[in-house]
């Protein structure tokens, strides 16, 4: 699956705030948005303060592009996750974001195991995990409730892993799901509440950007 492969730091910049996507990088002194907080390229500085001027649709696109960014997805898979929120019952905007956040390289994140989504994904392309036994390898492939993640057993002997426990002992795991540090595992206990889904995500924006 094709990903986004630019500097990371270029897309919080252009979204005007700090979207979290570098791990411990961007809570130090080194985090670019706290030197140049401002819209990249040659008129970025004069896009500044411009947001209150956004026409309606330009709402709508940040709403959609910022939540995009967040879970490091592109536009076509972004879109198919819209259809299948709006072929599933309820609220079509809640129900897209559930399904942002059972992708496997988001669950791996809420669990602790990896400091932002971008390592996650990394560390599931590279083959380190398991779901029910059966090896993952997929960033996008979807969990769902009663589903077991496991590290897999050659992973285990590597030094990530072996440091993991105490590391991510300080990372907060999500309530939805439950982790067993020490045997490098975790269950999906139900779907997410919607208010148990951080990041300043307006669904309500992405669903009117979809139905022009
Ligand atoms: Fe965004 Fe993190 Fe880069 Fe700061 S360090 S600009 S929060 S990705």
């Amino acid at each position: 699956m094709a990903k986004y492969t630019g500097p990371a730091c270029k897309l919080c910049r252009r979204e005007g705030e700090k979207l979290f996507l570098k791990g411990s990088r961007c809570f130090s002194p080194k985090c670019s948005f706290e030197k140049r907080g401002f819209a990249p390229g040659q008129h970025g500085r004069t896009r500044q303060g411009r947001s209150e001027r956004e026409s309606v649709y330009g709402h709508q696109l940040r709403a959609k592009q910022r939540a995009r960014r967040v879970y490091n997805v592109l536009e076509r898979q972004f879109s198919r996750y819209y259809m299948m929120a709006l072929r599933t019952r309820g609220m079509t905007g809640f129900n897209l974001l559930q399904t942002l956040e059972t992708r496997l390289d988001n669950v791996v994140f809420r669990m602790g195991l990896a400091e932002s989504r971008n390592q996650a994904r990394q560390l599931v392309n590279h083959g380190h995990f398991k779901i029910n036994g059966r090896r993952a390898d997929i960033p996008s492939m979807l969990v769902k409730p009663g589903d077991v993640i496991t590290v897999s057993e050659n992973s285990k002997s590597t030094t990530y892993f072996k440091e993991l426990a105490d590391v991510a002992e300080k990372r907060p795991c999500a309530v939805w799901m439950d982790r067993d540090l020490k045997g490098l595992s975790g269950r999906i206990l139900r779907l997410p509440e919607r208010a148990e889904i951080d990041g300043n995500i307006d669904e309500q924006l992405i669903v009117e950007y979809y139905s022009r």
